[in-house]
């Protein structure tokens, strides 16, 4: 049998981090099946919801993951059109012969009759499922009623007794009382189908084998199985995924900012460290590797090691991942990606970026981090005198003057700006003037930057400045002493 996956997002304009997974899910899985398929369709029936460009949002992200559809909207394939809204046409029939043969009906009731039907039966005391109450007209009645154009949809007409179960590879056995499956909508009143029924017709009908998606579609799950036995067809294997949380308690949120991919490229964090934890956010490999390229993500995936435990995305493991990818960046690449970061706070400061490069590199552990880490060699934050105070580093406010002042020599004395001859420079003074090193270095350091703690020491962050940079923050330094 041949593996037939589908990838099935609706074009908000954004990719969930959820969605994101799912994806990769599904497309690890079918990857691990010699020829087979993993298909992109895109669910937009839900017209009020269109957003532009939502669709390219989806083909670039999947695309800049390394998740390559074999057929979908944009490449084709043999069971096109891939796009919902393009097969608006192939839905209806199936809602007749499902209409015909008792499973469907035509319902005209208003939202304001469904809602006065339920707080009449909420009031004897009743639980309102759904009280089936256009099943009952007579066909001369709908006929009437659809000639003269009453606004209808068609609901699905789920059994009230006997229980409905199928298996789900990550859930197990699900079992529901068919008296809890409400009826749900199947056509809309402006002729689209709901995704409750669009899912299943679609699936079908591209030759879906697995279907792979978040756990939110379990429940309603029984309702499909309804759909395709009252069709006739095989229903699919099932694959739902745990929802993936911020924390045992919420959902990720657009409102954090904690939600979509762009939210996280925006930030700085890379694909392959984001698409490589995401992998084991809900699955592991059973053993204890974390490192995995795309390609080792194919070879390792199963569906045993998915977990239908609640899937918690840590960004603080996420950003340990990303920092590990950054670190392993080669120098010219890291550059490239640091510098609109370092231009945020440093542009015309003419700072030696492939310099503060290598410094910052194995420090960063998000992108956009690193301008509140760089923005003292663009500007000395006023700092407090104290800081020259460090025990270990043999440096008080009483040593500072004069250490600042030797450092003001021996600095002047550097003839070309090079971090070498600023190193000999220091390190010889020093030495001849029998002071320990951190005497010096360590209120030079502070003068220049404000900092306690930098990215570099002062050697470096005086060759990042300039002499004249250099020279102005020390003499100024020395002024907020006297
Ligand atoms: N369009 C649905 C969604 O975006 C797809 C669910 C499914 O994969 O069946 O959640």
């Amino acid at each position: 049998m041949q593996v037939r996956t589908r990838f099935a997002p609706s074009p908000t304009g954004f990719m969930h981090l959820g969605g994101l997974r799912t994806a990769l899910y599904c497309y690890l899985f079918t990857k691990k099946h010699e020829d087979g398929k993993f298909i992109l369709r895109i669910e937009d029936t839900d017209q009020e919801r269109l957003v532009e460009g939502a669709v390219e949002v989806i083909y670039d992200t999947l695309r800049g993951c390394g998740i390559h559809w074999d057929e979908g909207p944009d490449v084709g394939g043999p069971v096109a059109p891939y796009v919902q809204s393009e097969r608006k046409d192939s839905y209806l029939p199936y809602a007749k012969q499902l209409i015909d043969e008792g499973h469907a009906y035509y319902c005209f009731c208003t939202k304001e009759d469904l809602q006065q039907r339920r707080e009449a039966a909420e009031a004897q005391g009743l639980t309102w499922k759904y009280d089936k109450h256009c099943l009952h007209l007579s066909k001369e009645d709908i006929q009437q009623k659809l000639d003269s154009g009453i606004p209808y949809v068609v609901r699905q007409n789920t059994p009230v007794t006997g229980d409905s179960d199928f298996d789900d590879l990550v859930y197990g056995h699900i079992m529901a009382p068919n008296e809890t499956l409400d009826d749900m909508v199947l056509i809309k009143a402006d002729g689209m189908p709901t995704y409750n029924f669009a899912n299943v017709i679609d699936d079908h009908l591209m030759g879906i084998t697995h279907v792979i998606r978040g756990m939110e579609y379990l429940s309603s799950t029984p309702k499909y199985n309804l759909l395709y036995k009252a069709l006739g067809w095989d229903i699919p294997q099932y694959i739902h995924l745990p929802t993936v949380m911020r924390d045992s308690k919420h959902k990720l949120s657009k409102r954090d900012g904690d939600a979509y991919y762009s939210d996280f490229v925006k930030k700085g964090y890379l694909t392959e460290a984001l698409i490589n934890y995401l992998a084991l956010v809900g699955w592991n490999p059973g053993d204890e590797r974390e490192f995995f390229t795309m390609e080792e993500l194919q070879q390792a995936f199963s569906v045993e090691g998915l977990s239908k435990s609640p899937a918690i995305f840590d960004i603080n493991k996420l950003t340990w991942f990303n920092a590990e990818y950054i670190r392993k960046l080669d120098a010219d690449k890291y550059l490239e990606l640091a510098k609109p970061w370092f231009d945020s706070v440093l542009d015309g400061k003419g700072i030696d970026y492939t310099r503060l490069a290598q410094l910052m590199q194995g420090r960063t552990e998000v992108f956009n981090r690193i301008p509140e880490m760089v923005a003292f060699l663009g500007e000395r934050p006023a700092f407090d005198t104290s800081l020259y105070e460090n025990k270990k580093q043999k440096s008080s406010l009483e040593t500072t003057p004069d250490a600042l002042k030797l450092s003001i020599s021996l600095l002047d004395s550097v003839s070309d700006w090079t971090e070498e001859n600023i190193h000999k420079a220091l390190m010889e003074g020093i030495a001849a003037a029998g002071l320990k090193n951190g005497t010096v270095l360590w209120p030079l350091r502070i003068a220049l930057s404000g900092l306690l703690s930098t990215p570099g020491g002062a050697i470096e962050i005086a060759f990042l400045l300039g002499r004249e940079e250099s020279m102005r923050r020390l003499e100024s330094a020395l002024d907020q002493l006297a």
